[in-house]
């Protein structure tokens, strides 16, 4: 529900209106009156519309009607008072102030979005108040001239609350979903005094410098300007996805990555020693460091072609144009095809920036400027194209923020890219490094770094660069030691000097002498030993001392984490979240490039089960195009096999994906939030059409894969017997179980409290779902958070779990558990902890069963101390 402020330039006005809206939604919606400077004198008060908003204030958001002139001013200065959050949820409604006051009360009532309430508001405008006669808008009434098709046009303003801005995949998406409306809309920087530019540009927004905390104003004019703003207000508010991204921990041979989640930034030896750095031809050069680890080898100086572009005038502009047009979609069609291969190396969110520079071949002001000079000038593509990029590369690189100045390097790589093509001059590959070494190079151009051949790079670094840049970004997906920002003179570093990158403190030592080199070859190993020590923790089965045998798999989400995956000794994937494909996007991702993605992770589990969930979005998780629109209670509203059971065409394309990428693959497929029977019979129904088509077009798939539900919602525990007739297998997905169980929203801090993993009611739940199960012969998984919870493993153990997956760098810690128990005792556990009354007692229990485990683990220890 959204609350609604009235704005007038009397209180008596305000009251009257909010009177009658009132009367309109029967006293359901939330509003209030601000009127006058004060409850008697004419005018608008800046400080009574805050508290009225205040007042009001609804997470689902506030409208504000205004009347005329300073009405609008004061709004807007309340709003920019409201926290960032809260702007992001407060629309300042360009509707007339009764008319829409009315509409808004009545859609509010009925319990439509922020943007539903406000289009409807808008939308009174074109409703005759006499018949024949259209309503007018103010501008209209002023010049008198009648129109019934009068484009609503407005402008809102308000924060950019995320990390970085309206840099580059931020303002990707920007450009891109103001692109997908057919209103004009323009952007400008109010914190820097800007002029407005298209939103459809991405030059011009990323021109903006628009950085976190700026207040930006957008205005759109045309037919659909009100859906659009309410658009990117919401996309804006939501920090453009930024606002959850967990970095993607790196682990690769040489870069150690953090295997505790707590970051530390050792000293680098240089630095504890810096006598040694004057010795000999030993030098030191410091950096930032990028991505951590630590590589040692021979130097390799990578100069890539600078293409320069020689002015000439052309006989034939015409065909000049079409050469140039044709180099542009050339080079489009290399970039999508690198952001595939990115997407499958290392995720979508690290791959989103060959979106950016897709976007900027499709820019309306570059294409223009071009246009004009090849074909009004006369002048040569090649020469045309340099002058364009060097000029938006310069806008950029002036800028203060350290964000955009990167971004000048991405638009060089594209530049030259369309040089390259224009010249006929071939992709010069990284691949062809003679032997493993460390490159140095002025920059990395994003598309560089992916070409680097990972078994002969043991890292990087460069003179250019910051830590933001997306080159650093990559390479740390990458799992390659990194320091940038050296400056020039890492230039003159000869070929096959010996050098060591010191990821973790942004040091370069360029001729180690004998006693560095082996200060940090020790550290090198024992990075790599501590990684080995964890990663050999997690290998091997998970025997109970009696030989019951579990599998421990793990949740992942992309690419890279199906790597951390199995280097925790992952015996497979237990879910594979495929919303990663989905969110924070502006279009659904086509069939094959969920082919593509979902095959890069089955094959780095070689034959290991992979368990991949169809799509679970809504809920907390939406995505823009699905326009699932507000819900009271997004839970238990339109989500996963719900939403997808609704668009079974979108649906089927996400099953024949998945079918394809399980050819001669060990995929088995999970339909989440399955309640009823129906749903499931409906979803295989779909699944079966999919095979079907699949054959008949001769496209290799798998042909029977294990069929699975997840068992989330407390009708499918209840009812597991029912389901087992007709699922292969069960994973508990206690994430929403124990939500749905105890009734508390798993993202509100105020029930938190409730969220018991423990609570006797979701044992029960547990223990039912398994023993339905089992009767029926099928096998149940976990993998709700609970599944890597030290104090629920001997409980799960004991209850008959079949399957525990998690996050990855639980599993070492679970089978640890697992391996330090007998399935007899894992019993006696769980049957005397489904006898007790509370979570607290429950928990007390285990927590007692974890220590004396430990106690006899660490009495072994020292018993093979002392006799072996
Ligand atoms: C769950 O609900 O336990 C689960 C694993 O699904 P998600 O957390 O993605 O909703
Ligand atoms: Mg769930």
């Amino acid at each position: 529900m959204i609350g609604i402020v009235i704005v007038a330039h009397s209180q008596k006005l305000a009251e009257g209106v909010k009177e009658l809206a009132e009367q309109m939604s029967q006293g359901r919606v939330p509003i209030v009156a601000a009127g006058g400077l004060d409850d008697t004198t004419i005018g608008t008060n800046m400080e009574r519309i805050l508290s009225a908003i205040n007042a009001v204030y609804q997470p689902d958001g506030v409208l504000v009607l205004m009347d005329l002139g300073s009405a609008v001013m004061s709004a807007e200065m309340a709003i920019e008072t409201l926290s960032p959050e809260q702007q992001a949820k407060v629309l300042l409604s360009p509707a007339p102030l009764v008319e829409g006051a009315i509409a808004a009360a009545v859609e509010a009532a009925i319990g439509n979005s922020l943007a539903e309430v406000n289009a409807a508001a808008c939308a009174v405008v074109n409703m005759p108040k006499v018949a024949g006669v259209a309503a007018l808008s103010p501008e209209q009434e002023i010049s008198t001239v009648p129109t019934a098709e009068a484009p609503s046009s407005n402008e809102i303003t308000l924060t950019l609350i995320n990390k970085s801005g309206l840099h580059a995949r931020p303002a990707a998406l920007f450009v891109q979903t103001a692109g997908s409306f057919q209103s004009t809309i323009t952007v400008r920087n109010l914190s820097r005094n800007t002029t407005p530019v298209s939103a459809k540009s991405m030059f011009g927004v990323l021109g903006l410098g628009a950085q976190q905390n700026h207040r930006i104003a957008i205005a759109a004019e045309g037919p659909d300007a009100a859906e659009v703003l309410a658009v990117l207000r919401q996309l804006a508010g939501d920090g453009f996805g930024e606002m959850e991204q967990t970095p993607v921990a790196p682990a690769k041979e040489f870069a150690g990555p953090p295997l505790q989640e707590t970051r530390v930034i050792p000293r680098s030896f240089v630095e504890s020693a810096p006598h040694l750095v004057a010795r000999g031809r030993m030098r030191k050069f410091q950096g930032v460091a990028a991505s951590a680890g630590i590589a040692i080898g021979p130097a390799y100086l990578y100069r890539p072609l600078t293409l320069n572009a020689p002015q000439r005038k052309v006989e034939d502009p015409e065909a000049e144009w079409v050469r140039f047009t044709a180099a542009v979609e050339k080079a489009k069609a290399q970039i999508k095809a690198t952001r595939d291969k990115a997407v499958t190396q290392v995720g979508r969110a690290a791959a989103e920036i060959f979106t950016a520079h897709l976007l900027f071949l499709e820019d309306p002001g570059l294409l223009d400027q071009m246009r004009v000079q090849i074909t009004k000038e006369g002048l040569n593509a090649e020469a045309a194209l340099a002058k364009a990029v060097a000029g938006y590369a310069d806008v950029l690189r002036n800028m203060d923020d350290d964000l955009f100045r990167q971004r000048a390097a991405d638009v060089e790589d594209v530049g030259q890219r369309v040089l390259r093509i224009l010249r006929g001059i071939s992709d010069r590959s990284l691949a062809e490094l003679p032997e493993p070494a460390v490159l140095v190079a002025r920059d990395l151009a994003p598309s560089d770094t992916f070409r680097l051949e990972k078994e002969r790079v043991l890292g990087f670094c460069t003179a250019a660069g910051g830590v933001t840049s997306h080159t650093a970004i990559l390479a740390s997906s990458l799992g390659l030691p990194a320091v940038v920002g050296l400056g020039e003179k890492a230039l003159d570093i000869p070929d096959g000097t010996p050098l060591i990158i010191d990821g973790e403190a942004g040091v370069v030592v360029v001729n180690p002498d004998e006693e560095i080199l082996a200060a940090y070859r020790v550290r090198r190993e024992s990075l790599v030993a501590r990684q080995v020590a964890a990663r050999q923790a997690g290998q091997g089965p998970a025997l109970t001392r009696d030989g019951h045998r579990v599998e421990v798999a793990a949740n992942v989400a992309d690419v890279a984490s199906t790597h951390a995956a199995l280097e925790y000794g992952a015996e497979g994937i237990g879910l594979l979240r495929t919303e990663f494909l989905y969110l924070d996007r502006p279009t659904m991702p086509s069939e094959e490039e969920q082919v593509a993605a979902y095959q890069a992770i089955a094959e780095v589990m070689d034959q290991r089960p992979v368990i991949i969930r169809t799509l679970d979005i809504g809920g907390d998780k939406p995505a823009p195009y699905f326009a699932i629109g507000q819900e009271l209670n997004p839970f238990l509203g339109w989500r996963a096999i719900r939403l997808c059971l609704g668009q079974p065409d979108m649906f089927k394309i996400q099953l024949r994906a998945i079918l394809r990428s399980g050819y001669k693959r060990n995929v088995k497929i999970m339909f989440p939030m399955i309640a009823t029977l129906q749903e499931l019979l409906q979803a295989k129904a779909l699944l079966r059409e999919a095979r079907d088509e699949l054959a008949a077009e001769g496209l290799p798939h798998a042909e029977d894969p294990e069929v699975g539900i997840m068992v989330e919602v407390p009708a499918a525990a209840i009812a597991a017997d029912v389901l087992a007739q007709e699922a292969d297998f069960f994973s508990i997905g206690t994430n929403d179980l124990i939500q749905y169980t105890l009734a508390c929203d798993r993202t509100n801090e105020r029930v938190a409290f409730l969220y018991q993993p423990l609570h006797p009611a979701v044992l029960r739940l547990i223990r039912g779902v398994i023993d339905a199960a089992h009767v029926a012969g099928r096998w149940v998984g976990m993998c709700g958070e609970m599944a890597g919870q030290e104090e629920a493993v001997p409980i799960l153990l004991g209850l008959g779990l079949d399957e525990f997956s998690m996050t990855s760098s639980a599993i070492p810690t679970v089978k640890r558990i697992i391996r330090s128990l007998s399935l007899t005792e894992a019993r006696e556990i769980a049957d005397r902890a489904l006898r007790l009354s509370t979570t607290e007692e429950i928990q007390v229990y285990v927590k007692e069963v974890l220590q004396r485990l430990a106690g006899e683990e660490e009495k072994n220890e020292e018993g093979f101390g002392t006799t072996g």
